[in-house]
């Protein structure tokens, strides 16, 4: 099979062990830079252009499309989808995973816990009292809705603080969430890999000393750790949730259970498969071949019995 995986940098530990797996399962890899495509679209011939070149057909793509440019990699992913080209994650599965708004709408539709949460346009002082009562009053964490990587995530202790942090936002015309704090989470989350329903591997990260926040990018450290059949199964509805055949689960334990806080749709590698040794790239090719196969069987006109 031709798979390609769209990404930036061809360097990029996620990308090279994607390409690898790629290729010891005997297929064909490309990389190519979804932010370096345009498209033509007329009657009948959706194409894309790499680099200038026009594209041929892909069997299979693996998006791994960063927040900065979700607009454009999502496009990319969806022109691909018209030429009939299968994605691991759908452009409509990782647009929706991008805000966190929309994730917590469709999460809070299923059976699995989510920390209690508020949402309301620049909201006034007056009504900061009413939406700071609905999650259980102080402290409280707020959040910008597009961040990532932990940045545009407060933790406000009493209501001033958390009036005057919606204040700036507000003015900002931030869009935020305002959500309970889980302060038995003890400043570490739990990232469960999910590939096809499955949890392939899953990690504990731990904020640096003073820090709520346990991303790895603002110093957090991670260690493996063996998830409960409930967690596990959490972790596994919500990626079905969010429609994504991978994805990166961030899991806060409470003392009410496993509570999602985001399911992300281009996870990375490198964190995971240093911390449980799990070749998650195979997998995830794995997944392809499973789905192609399935997809061709389908197509498949049946024998006709003999008589
Ligand atoms: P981002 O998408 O920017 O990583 P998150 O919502 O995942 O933002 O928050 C970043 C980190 O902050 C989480 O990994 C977690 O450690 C901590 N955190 C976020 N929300 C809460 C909460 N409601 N209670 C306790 N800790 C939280």
């Amino acid at each position: 099979m031709k798979i390609a995986v769209l990404s930036t940098n061809k360097n990029l530990y996620s990308t090279k062990r994607l390409v690898e797996a790629i290729e010891q399962k005997g297929h064909e890899a490309f990389v190519i830079n979804h932010t370096k495509c345009h498209f033509r679209m007329e009657e009948g011939s959706p194409q894309i252009f790499h680099r200038k070149k026009l594209l041929s057909h892909f069997d299979a793509i693996i998006p791994r499309i960063g927040a900065s440019v979700t607009y454009l990699g999502t496009a990319v992913v969806r022109q691909f989808e018209m030429q009939g080209t299968f994605s691991v994650n759908s452009s409509q599965s990782i647009l929706q995973s991008r805000d966190k708004l929309r994730s917590l709408q469709l999460l809070s539709k299923t059976d699995v816990g989510i920390p209690k949460t508020v949402f309301a346009k620049y909201p006034k002082n007056a009504e900061v009292d009413m939406l700071l009562n609905e999650v259980g009053g102080t402290p409280v964490v707020i959040k910008v809705l597009q961040g990532t990587q932990g940045l545009g995530v407060v933790l406000a202790d009493t209501e001033q603080s958390a009036k005057s942090t919606i204040e700036a936002f507000s003015g900002l015309k931030e869009n935020i969430l305002i959500q309970e704090f889980i302060k038995e989470a003890g400043g570490a989350d739990v990232r469960a890999f999910v590939v096809a329903g499955k949890v392939v591997g899953s990690m504990k990260r731990q904020g640096k000393e003073g820090e709520f926040r346990s991303n790895l990018h603002r110093g957090g450290k991670s260690e493996v750790i063996e998830l409960s059949e409930v967690e596990k199964q959490t972790a596994i509805k919500a990626a079905k949730a969010m429609d994504l055949s991978m994805a990166g689960v961030d899991i806060l334990l409470s003392s009410r259970g496993p509570l999602i806080l985001e399911v992300n749709s281009s996870p990375g590698l490198e964190g995971i498969e240093t911390a449980t040794k799990v070749d998650i790239a195979s997998k995830i090719v794995e997944h392809i071949e499973q789905s192609m196969a399935a997809r061709k069987n389908q197509f498949t006109p049946l024998q006709d019995e003999e008589e």
